[in-house]
């Protein structure tokens, strides 16, 4: 693996654990000599991840559209920023740039990403493993979620294994390279 795809939230959110948890996952990138791949931008977790990673030594890559360069702060010290036209190219060069993806607590932009993530593994779009690293129980009403959606039968039992979990993200970088753990 060379690289990995952080989605987390744009904003900064209310209990430090989440801060603590940012800043954590883009030490232990570094730490694995594994590149930050992200939304680019300068502010809340968004900001921690890219700060906390280039100051261990490593890379951080953002990848954002053009009509949010143009109205938001981006990240200054970025390795390199890629700028796509639309959205959708965004997304599409996220997963193009990136060998895993790890989702830490964020809000719709973060749920949003998640679940394209999600959904285009099961549709064997891309065979990458996903985590989600679930700080402080953040998850767990999505969890009550997609249990529901199981128990209901629109969501396939083998289908929740898709989603890789771990407790820290050391645990989760060592999850995604082998590809497995807990789910
Ligand atoms: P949210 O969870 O709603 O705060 O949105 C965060 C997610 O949306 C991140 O994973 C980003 O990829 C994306 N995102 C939000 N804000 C920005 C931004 N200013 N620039 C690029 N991506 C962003």
């Amino acid at each position: 693996m060379d690289a990995i795809c952080i989605f987390l939230g744009s904003s900064p959110a209310a209990d430090p654990v989440y801060a603590r948890a940012a800043e954590e996952m883009g030490r232990e990138l570094a730490a694995h000599n594994l590149t930050c791949v992200y939304g680019g931008s300068n502010t809340g977790l968004m900001k921690l991840l890219a700060d906390s990673t280039l100051k261990a030594g490593g890379r951080v890559v953002g990848v954002t559209v053009q009509a949010l360069r143009d109205k938001e702060i981006f990240h200054p010290g970025l390795t390199h920023l890629h700028v796509v036209p639309t959205m959708h190219d965004r997304k599409t060069r996220m997963v193009a740039l990136s060998d895993g993806f790890v989702v830490l607590p964020g809000g719709i932009g973060t749920f949003d990403e998640f679940f394209e993530i999600y959904t285009l593994s099961i549709l064997g779009f891309h065979s990458k493993p996903l985590g989600l690293l679930n700080i402080n129980n953040y998850f767990a009403p999505l969890d009550a979620l997609l249990d529901n959606a199981e128990k209901e039968g629109f969501l396939k039992s083998p289908h929740r294994d898709v989603i890789l979990r771990a407790d820290t993200p050391g645990e989760m970088i060592r999850c995604l390279q082998q590809a497995s753990c807990k789910s």
